[in-house]
């Protein structure tokens, strides 16, 4: 959490949209590992629709500083960091991103909250009290904060699932461990189907998780180097690529943590009555998987994302939805084509993804129409 929480969210929006100074200033260091980096977007009434955000930012009267006024909250690494990026709204509605430096007058952070799990991770409140930010210290341009906040999400979310993938592994093997040496019936536990089906349906869906996610970063890379070659900065290039598959971010988030909780949870069972304990390593993976369904974005908010993000592709012609979908409910007023039958590998699987597919286009179409 620390290390993911430091070299995404907490180095990124300086190193994407940072100026040359406040590069030359802060990544050294956060790179070194010599300063913590953590980032400050959430409030107490700004979750989920985070741009409703209280936290105000006003020029002082001499033009050198933005004086800062709020409350953010739930801030990982907030206990130990250095460097943190806020948002602030500029004279109650430029919703703007800054560097804040630890040892900032007007600036402290609360306790560390008495969380369920991942209690290894510093999560803590901040608080601005007409904090002094240097104008320098302005990241990106004014009122255009949630760009950072919305395009750092979108490697986040990546960054999630893969973090999630590592950690439901390292469940899958504790627990096949445990099902070969735990003992009932004069055999050990992994003999027995339902202990079986249970290693299957964990192992399956890794693999799931694992090809989407490496699938994507593949795409990803590959957007990345197709903009560099036509001339776009770093930045832009990754933020664009990023961007451009922001809607597989959003899926790989939902479907990494629900695999990581999954797992975790078939392995406590298959721990029987020691998964309950604390001296087995499942329960914490049990306690620490959960968050993973709350934070970069609740569940509920990327799956709505992935959702109107395709359809707003559609309305700007980016993608073809409405031809396809069209064609399908063509072919449901139609006598159907059962087909020939086809020996070729994996042809049931290939109609099985057709199909979902269609249901897909059919269940879009009617709600783009309407
Ligand atoms: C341990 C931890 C670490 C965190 N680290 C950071 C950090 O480093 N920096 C940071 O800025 N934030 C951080 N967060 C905050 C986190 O991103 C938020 O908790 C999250 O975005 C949800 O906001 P909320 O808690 O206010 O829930 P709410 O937004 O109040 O949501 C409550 C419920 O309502 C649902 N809901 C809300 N809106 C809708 C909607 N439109 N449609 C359907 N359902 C909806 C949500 O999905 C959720 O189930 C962290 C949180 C935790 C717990």
């Amino acid at each position: 959490m620390a290390i993911a929480a430091h070299t995404g969210i907490g180095t990124l929006p300086i190193l994407y949209f940072g100026t040359e100074e406040q590069k030359q200033k802060y990544i050294p260091k956060l790179i070194t590992g010599e300063w913590a980096g953590a980032y400050g977007l959430t409030e107490p009434n700004a979750g989920s629709d985070a741009l409703s955000s209280k936290t105000t930012a006003k020029l002082s009267e001499d033009g050198k500083h933005y004086i800062l006024n709020g409350q953010k909250c739930w801030i990982t690494n907030g206990g130990f960091a250095q460097v943190y990026t806020v948002f602030a709204k500029v004279d109650g509605d430029k919703f703007t991103g800054f560097i804040v430096e630890r040892g900032t007058e007007g600036f402290t952070n609360g306790p560390e909250e008495q969380k369920m799990g991942i209690k290894g991770s510093s999560t803590v409140q901040l608080y601005f009290q007409d904090a002094k930010v240097p104008v320098e210290n302005v990241l990106g341009e004014i009122g255009k904060g949630h760009k950072i906040a919305f395009n750092i999400l979108n490697i986040g979310r990546l960054k999630l699932c893969a973090a999630a993938l590592g950690g439901a592994k390292m469940a899958f093997e504790t627990s096949v461990q445990y099902a070969k040496t735990r003992e009932q019936f004069k055999q050990p536990i992994a003999n027995f189907g339902a202990i079986k089906h249970k290693i299957a349906e964990m192992a399956i869906r890794i693999f799931a998780a694992e090809s989407a996610l490496y699938r994507t970063a593949k795409w990803i890379d590959e957007w990345e180097k197709k903009l560099l070659e036509e001339g776009k900065p770093f930045n832009e290039s990754l933020l664009g690529a990023a961007e451009e598959y922001a809607i597989e971010c959003a899926m790989l988030k939902v479907y990494g943590s629900e695999l990581l909780d999954f797992v975790a949870d078939e392995g406590v069972q298959i721990h029987g009555g020691n998964g309950f304990s604390a001296e087995y390593n499942i329960s914490r993976a049990y306690r620490d998987s959960r968050i993973n369904r709350i934070y970069e974005g609740t569940n509920e908010i990327n799956r709505l994302l992935t959702l109107d993000m395709t359809l707003k592709r559609a309305m700007q012609g980016r993608l073809n939805l409405m031809g396809p979908a069209m064609e399908v409910q063509k072919e449901l007023m139609s006598i159907p084509d059962f087909g020939e039958d086809d020996e070729t590998p994996f042809t049931a699987e290939r109609k099985l993804i057709a199909n979902f597919k269609k249901a897909i286009l059919m269940v879009s179409g009617l709600r783009y129409k309407n």
